[in-house]
């Protein structure tokens, strides 16, 4: 399938990176952002460790 996913930055932007690249840097090309590529598995969402929301 797809050797790239999608991210999205703190600024809105949609920034497609390679899955060879997770755990290395990414810059966003809008607003210069860098960030650490996560693996597209552990998506925050999916993966919230019993965290009582309040
Ligand atoms: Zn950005």
């Amino acid at each position: 399938m797809a050797n790239t996913f999608k991210l999205k930055c703190k600024c809105g932007m949609k920034v497609l990176v390679p899955v060879a690249a997770v755990g290395k840097k990414a810059q966003c090309k809008r607003c210069g952002h860098q960030f650490v590529i996560p693996p597209p598995e552990s998506s925050y969402e999916s993966k919230t460790k019993g965290v009582p929301v309040q």
